[in-house]
């Protein structure tokens, strides 16, 4: 999860030029103006689920045309790969993973065909699309977060909660206990798109490392007391914040959990103490 700047790309004229031999979206449906609207009502509702299709009107043959084009992914659309690629290739500012390999549609193409080619619906992503799909809002206040309109995605929003007995390894995300907005747009979020065996397995890894791999972590092991390995894992927590340029990345919710626990700060130092 981070945010970012929007891409700033020219949409209508990526469309414009769809409209050339062979592709007869612009030429037969003549689609530009109606689509234009429906881009300008996405800002205005800075890309709120709920709201983005209320205003807009394009007919069912229309949008049969667009999503006759998103198979036609290549061509004008390359320039789409700028997205996927260099907008976040570090960290996906959708699930706060590692990688960005694909590039995912907020609102999702089945359902507004179209947002297909817009390039504020168009995100970098890891594979946690492919767990969202559909599922990109619920009730009134449960939708999921935009990397391009949502500032909350700047707050700590999540954080590891340890199940207990803590040597059972069962490590899971959940929403940063002192969060004071969009609590319930932000659990949705995490339902649909992070929560999953996946970033389990990721913490429980790095969670073993902070003892198995100690001078990685500490700068003396053998002087360390308590309260110097706590200072030391809040230092690393604010490197990574700073590194991934998000306190949303998986690193970061690890040992943000970590912080707010004390017996798992008593369990880390007692393995350390045994090594
Ligand atoms: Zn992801």
């Amino acid at each position: 999860m981070k945010k970012l700047e929007a891409p700033n790309f020219d949409d209508l004229d990526i469309l414009r030029d769809m409209s050339g031999e062979g592709n007869p979206l612009y030429r037969r449906w003549n689609l530009i103006e109606s689509i234009r609207g429906a881009y300008g009502n996405y800002d205005v509702q800075r890309g709120n689920g709920h709201q983005i299709g209320a205003a807009v009107s394009i007919t069912d043959s229309a949008k049969f045309a667009i999503l006759s084009c998103v198979k036609n992914w290549s061509g004008p659309l390359g320039v789409f790969e700028d997205i996927r690629f260099n907008l976040s290739p570090d960290v996906c500012p959708m699930c706060g993973s590692f990688s960005t390999t694909s590039i995912d549609h907020v609102i999702p193409k089945e359902l507004y065909p179209e947002f297909s080619f817009y390039s504020k619906n168009l995100v970098p992503a890891c594979s946690c699309n492919s767990k969202k799909l559909l599922n990109f809002i619920g009730s009134p206040n449960e939708r999921v977060l935009h990397p391009y309109f949502d500032e909350v995605l700047r707050k700590r929003l999540i954080v590891s909660s340890f199940g207990r007995p803590l040597d059972s390894m069962t490590i899971s995300v959940v929403v940063a206990p002192d969060l004071d907005e969009l609590q319930s747009e932000v659990i949705f979020h995490i339902d649909k798109l992070i929560k999953n065996e996946r970033i389990a397995g990721y913490f429980s890894c790095e969670f073993k490392k902070i003892w198995t791999l100690p001078d990685h972590y500490f700068n003396n092991v053998q002087t360390l007391t308590f309260d110097i390995m706590k200072v030391e894992l809040e230092r690393k927590l604010h490197r990574l914040d700073e590194e991934y340029g998000t306190k949303n990345n998986w690193k970061s919710a690890l040992y943000s959990g970590i912080l707010l626990d004390e017996e798992v700060l008593r369990y880390i130092f007692n393995k350390l103490q045994n090594i």
